[in-house]
């Protein structure tokens, strides 16, 4: 048996190599190159690629703590079914004959993959051939489909194919950038950072069109806080607004265009004045105004969209909306000038190059006869499906009906990710097989799985991915495989093989996927009209054979034969429509899909938090990247919290129709009066009750299948416990009888530990023996006042701190960055009871709440170098070093700053 032990370059002799990798960062769509300098130990040093396009030297604070996350301890190291490890060869031949038998019973059709953004290219391509052309079941979609697909479908409908037309130098060159629903601070950090050095340099405008204050808000000169859902509204009122005011480039619609007549009326409809478009937005009219100005009187307009408009039942129509206004004014594929899509995932352009959506064939070709005859006769397919499969909401209903008996799933966590996620998981439960491959040991989704397969991580990973502005980066392997891990590419050519379809999945490396995958993308794809093309064209990288393939340089597709890359597109028009012409869309009036009332009065908007990456499997074990939020927690204006009885630190149920989760309380003036926010990353692996998409609906948008996770009504509650606490340990504790508990890796000084965040609902009387059950052995000493409600522990081995246990009846406990500081150094008596009291007697640092993950500042240090007289971001970073590595953390200081600085002038007043 080949042990696909060819995907993985070379390590020189000593087990390591020495010299910087080039590869590329697993997280978000702005795909920044890595330098990777693997250790002796089975790690590495991770750095910025400042020859990368995307980043040019730069990583956010995920991407710096990369190095954290290559430990093997989490690792799935070997082959398991029906939970016994086991070989390859017995784990391929069950899930082939698995495959095979339910095949043979129902069908192809009950047979359904799920794919995710961090694949790579290569390993989507061999996923799609496999089942859309060989098992021949269609029904194959991804985590994508969360992510981006409205403006797939959005770029269909205006573009006629899934291209975008800018690139990221476009955010420097412009004049105004507009971002709607981005929280690009925090989700896409590079790319904000890029526009922020613009605007500092040149006086760029920024404006933010987001229904919450957030990180990004901290850098715009205008912020729009729409009512939720009402985007096309904003962007129809726009188009009036051109139209009527003398912006419209009549020549470029007249000459590249179609429908521009229809859809002005239709604009003019629903949002005929900017009275009307400020009453349904819920903004200023001067506001809008202001907005309307800026946009008509720029020539260099970015407009940047992301989740906020993707995740929405009006997701594609919203995109469209934005679009429109470019086409209207010729502000298309220009430097400095078009609509961009800020994807999420790393891969997630990738895996729609090759088909990833149930909706596409590979290679940017659809369902047409003439197509799925092209791809039939490329692949010499003997099944390949007739018509598109069910989209990832519409696959999960399926799967809880019955109609779907096999899923294999492939990195990604559809049990904690999709909306209706506690419905997800006991759909999950009715399969006859469910395999999963993954590179973790445990995740909600792998623990219902028939089979796990240990697959690639990234480090050992080798293939391609494509980031937003289309560019194709090679992520390079620069660490040994783990256990048996293996690509995923092999490991689906294996089980094709055992069901013998071995010729066409005979790929003895990545390079020759790519090949075929570059072949495809210009077989039958000549003509000179864009009419009669597709888009997706890397011809040109054909034949670059293996060592092209290792050394291929980050490149924009398309690349065809011939032909240099295309940096942008569109500025002529030339589009891939049957008379190469766009489309200017009409809207359907705004709406929730589920409005608020009596019973659910308030909006969930769910999305990420600044430092961690889906439901982390990876981020959640760098201790660096917990220091900054560790636990679950919903947003929520003061008004509505003190109306309903929730206090900050508190802890409150969120309800909605499909689920309830526990969180922490934390008041935001950020937040409109009903509205609230929840980050979605954390799971049953790490939390009690913090499965937040368990609450999200499954409404979908009815063009790009998208779910809706940015409102869901919802109610909230106080939840009554007796103590809230935390508990410090060196190795993970997760006693019995806890209300509520979320658990991080922390730093302990310079060593790893745990910190579990918890509370009770006990009585005193009860205390010390939950107290003895759960604290490990060791000299103790405590510190307790029953009738306060307080109880602390602290727990020494040879004179070395062990855990630390806090309880109190109220929610304002120390924090615990001065606690975690003292596991590192012996502790004397006097120490000790220092220890209990929570916080340096004298002397000592107390840093705070941490703000910059990378050098571990905290929150008083920076508020006492303002109060030094430290008045910029700039002058923090000189004195603290705070921001000045990955940056990811300067809105957070700017706004400490100013609250530090409004304070003090308050105080001396
Ligand atoms: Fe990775 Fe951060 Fe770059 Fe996104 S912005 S690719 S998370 S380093």
């Amino acid at each position: 048996m080949d042990d696909g032990s060819l995907s993985v370059a070379s390590p020189e002799p000593g087990g390591h190599v020495a010299r910087p990798v080039r590869t590329t960062c697993p997280y978000c769509g702005v795909g920044c190159g890595v330098l990777a300098t693997p250790d002796s130990s089975g790690g590495a040093t991770i750095k910025g690629d400042p020859a990368h396009p995307a980043n040019a030297g730069r990583l956010c604070s995920k991407g710096s703590a990369l190095g954290d996350t290559l430990a093997l301890d989490t690792r799935l190291l070997e082959p398991v079914v029906d939970g016994a490890r086991t070989t390859w060869n017995t784990a391929l031949d069950h899930v082939a004959q698995r495959l095979e038998a339910i095949r043979a019973a129902h069908g192809p059709g009950s047979i359904a993959f799920y794919l995710s953004g961090q694949l790579l290219t290569e390993d989507y391509y061999v996923a799609n051939k496999l089942a859309k052309g060989f098992l021949g079941t269609p029904h194959v979609d991804t985590n994508s489909r969360l992510c981006m697909a409205s403006s797939v479908a959005g770029h269909k409908r205006a573009f006629g194919a899934d291209a975008v037309p800018q690139c990221y130098d476009d955010l420097e060159l412009a004049d105004l950038v507009v971002l709607v629903g981005s929280n690009a601070a925090w989700c896409h950090p590079i790319l904000y950072q890029r526009i922020q050095v613009a605007r500092g340099e040149r006086g760029m405008r920024v404006v933010n069109i987001d229904p919450r204050q957030t990180a990004t808000s901290e850098g715009c000169d205008l912020n729009l806080a729409i009512r939720p859902g009402t985007d096309q509204v904003l962007y129809n009122g726009l188009l009036v607004w051109l139209a009527d005011r003398g912006h419209l480039d009549h020549e470029f619609v007249s000459r590249h265009t179609s429908g521009f007549d229809a859809v002005l009326a239709s604009a003019r409809e629903a949002a005929p004045s900017v009275r009307q478009v400020a009453a349904a937005t819920g903004l200023d009219v001067s506001d809008v105004e202001l907005f309307f100005s800026w946009f008509g009187s720029t020539r260099r307009v970015v407009s940047c969209y992301s989740q906020g408009v993707n995740q929405s039942a009006q997701g594609t129509d919203k995109v469209n909306a934005i679009i429109n206004c470019h086409l209207a004014t010729g502000m298309i594929g220009k430097p400095g000038s078009g609509p961009l899509s800020f994807t999420g995932q790393p891969n997630a352009m990738g895996g729609r190059e090759v088909g990833g959506l149930a909706n596409m064939l590979a290679a940017h070709m659809g369902f047409s006869d003439s197509e799925r005859d092209r791809v039939r006769r490329f692949w010499n397919a003997p099944a390949l499906v007739a018509s598109e499969g069910l989209k990832a909401v519409d696959m999960f209903e399926a799967i809880q009906r019955g109609e779907i008996k096999a899923l294999w799933v492939m990195g990604t966590n559809p049990a904690v990710s999709l909306p209706r996620a506690d419905r997800v998981r006991d759909a999950l439960r009715k399969l006859d097989l469910l395999v999963v491959s993954e590179n973790v040991m445990a995740t909600d989704t792998l623990d219902l799985a028939h089979v796990r397969l240990p697959a690639h991580a990234w480090g050992e990973k080798d293939g391609t991915v494509t980031n937003s502005e289309r560019r194709i980066s090679r992520q390079r392997p620069f660490l040994e495989a783990a256990g048996s891990a293996r690509a995923d590419w092999w490991i689906m050519g294996e089980v094709a093989r055992r069901l013998g379809f071995g010729t066409a999945f005979s790929f003895t490396s990545p390079a020759e996927i790519f090949d075929e995958h570059a072949r495809l993308s210009g077989f039958e794809n000549t003509a000179a009209s864009p009419a009669d093309r597709r888009a997706f064209d890397i011809s040109g990288l054909t034949g670059i054979g293996g060592g092209g393939y290792d050394a291929l340089e980050p490149v924009q597709w398309p690349v065809r034969t011939g032909s240099a890359p295309a940096e942008r597109l569109f500025a002529d028009g030339g589009f891939f429509t049957p008379d190469t012409r766009a489309r200017f869309i009409a809207t359907s009036p705004a709406r929730l899909a589920s409005p608020v009332s009596e019973q659910w009065p308030f909006v969930l908007n769910t999305g990420r938090i600044r430092d961690q990456w889906h439901t982390m499997t990876r981020t959640g074990l760098s201790p660096r990247l917990s220091t900054h939020i560790q636990e679950p927690f919903v947003e929520i204006h003061p008004e509505d919290a003190s109306r309903l009885g929730l206090e900050q630190g508190t802890l409150a149920r969120i309800e909605t129709a499909h689920g309830a989760a526990t969180v922490r309380v934390l008041l935001s003036r950020g937040q409109k009066p009903g509205n609230i926010f929840a980050p979605f990353h954390w799971s049953a692996q790490n939390s009690s009750s913090g499965r937040v998409s368990s609450l999200v609906h499954g409404a979908i948008d009815p063009v790009s299948g998208q779910p809706e996770a940015k409102a869901t009504p919802a109610r909230l509650a106080p939840v009554a416990v007796t103590h809230y606490g935390f508990l410090l340990s060196r190795t993970p504790l997760r006693p019995e009888g806890m209300a509520y508990w979320a658990e991080c890796r922390a730093l302990f000084g310079a060593t790893p530990g745990f910190t579990l965040h918890l509370a009770l609902d006990t009585d005193a009387a009860r205390m010390s023996d939950w107290q003895r059950a759960t604290l490990p052995d060791g000299d103790w000493i405590t510190l307790e006042d029953a009738g306060a409600g307080t109880f602390r522990t602290a727990v020494f081995r040879d004179s070395q701190l062990e855990a630390v246990l806090f309880l109190s009846a109220s929610p304002k406990l120390p924090a615990t960055d001065w606690l975690r500081t003292q596991f590192d150094s012996p502790c004397d008596l006097a120490g000790r009871r220092t220890i209990l009291a929570g916080k340096p007697v004298t002397g000592g640092a107390d840093e705070g709440p941490i703000v910059c993950v990378c050098y571990q500042v905290g929150s008083r240090r920076i508020e006492a170098a303002t109060l030094g007289g430290c008045a910029t971001t700039k002058e923090i970073g000189t004195k603290l070093g705070a921001g000045t590595n990955c940056g990811s953390c300067l809105p957070e200081i700017k706004r400490l700053i100013a609250s530090t600085m409004a304070a003090s002038r308050a105080a001396a007043e």
